[in-house]
């Protein structure tokens, strides 16, 4: 077992997106709670992103909007919050990935889980959304690109929604493979659409990215089967990209106890699927870091976050 370099910080805890919301504090502290006990995770130091690291995603009128309602009360649409705590926790959270990946590719850390919150994935180049603010996962891969100088990221995606805001922010790049798996958005056969309403499986890059956007939707109700089925395809992928560093966008939203997802994913299925893909990861050495996303059931955030975890842990013993 080898220790996995594991991300918090206070500023998660000083989010505070109102009563009622799903995206609270409450879920830092149950995979806090839930984590007390892992002594898979080695607790590592977080450092705010810098203006430059959120410039390589984010337009400047954009971080200047959000920059300044530092300390402020605000909106940012009608469901992504910004109370006083929110502009630090969101600038950590995004420092964060970028430390984890800086970690796993330096390899002073095996693998990395960061346990931070706001989420990214749906926050665009120019506007924050979905309870997104800046998007976390793609500033570490926009670092990786240009600050270690990596000519292949991939970036995987479970988490149920679609991540539109990486898929965007990337779509004409062939140096970073975007791989999702979600709930369908577009409504499918079902005719129901679901938030943020993208991800179709003909939507795949355009330019020089065509083919480095790889959208897998599952229709709603999905269960462990069909999502074992979507990972299977989605591991075949990254492993074809021969990626020097993977970013997983880990939303748990999937579980069939989430008030959100409508899906019937459970946590030894998540938990399985996350041994199959550090063992493919392991296997190809692959560095690997894991960032929380969405998933809005305590109990399943409890579950599944220290099987993650653990799962990192065994990267060493995985692949052989
Ligand atoms: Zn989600």
């Amino acid at each position: 077992m080898a220790e996995v370099a594991y991300y918090t910080h206070p500023s998660s805890h000083a989010h505070d997106t109102g009563p009622g919301h799903p995206e609270s504090i409450d879920r830092i502290r149950a995979i806090d709670a839930a984590m007390a006990q892992a002594d898979e995770a080695a607790a590592t130091e977080v450092e705010a992103a810098t203006g430059d690291e959120l410039r390589r995603v984010h337009s400047a009128d954009y971080i200047d909007r959000v920059l300044a309602l530092d300390g402020e009360q605000g909106q940012l649409d009608y469901e992504t919050v910004i109370s006083p705590g929110s502009v630090a926790a969101a600038r950590y959270a995004a420092g964060a990935c970028v430390g984890a990946a800086r970690a796993v590719l330096s390899g002073s850390s095996r693998t990395a889980f960061c346990a931070m919150r706001p989420p990214g994935h749906h926050a665009e180049r120019d506007r924050g959304m979905g309870f997104c603010i800046f998007n976390n996962v793609a500033v570490a891969a926009a670092d990786a690109i240009e600050g270690s100088h990596l000519q292949r990221v991939a970036v995987f995606d479970p988490d149920v929604h679609h991540g539109n805001g990486t898929e965007r922010i990337f779509y004409r790049r062939d140096d970073v493979l975007y791989v999702s798996i979600h709930r369908d958005g577009t409504g499918g056969a079902s005719g129901i659409p679901f938030y943020p309403g993208t991800g179709g499986a003909g939507v795949r890059g355009a330019g020089a990215g065509m083919g480095y956007n790889v959208n897998l939707p599952l229709p709603a109700g999905a269960d462990d089967g069909e999502f074992a089925t979507a990972w299977r395809h989605a591991l075949d992928v990254l492993r074809d990209y021969r990626p020097q560093l993977l970013l997983v966008s880990a939303g748990f939203d999937a579980h069939v106890l989430d008030p959100l997802g409508g899906m019937r994913v459970t946590s030894a299925g998540f938990a399985a699927r996350y041994r199959e893909l550090v063992a493919a990861m392991a296997s190809a050495a692959v560095p690997m870091m894991v960032a929380l996303e969405g998933g809005y059931s305590l109990q399943a955030l409890a579950e599944c976050v220290p099987s993650v975890v653990r799962a990192l842990s065994k990267f060493d013993d995985a692949g052989t």
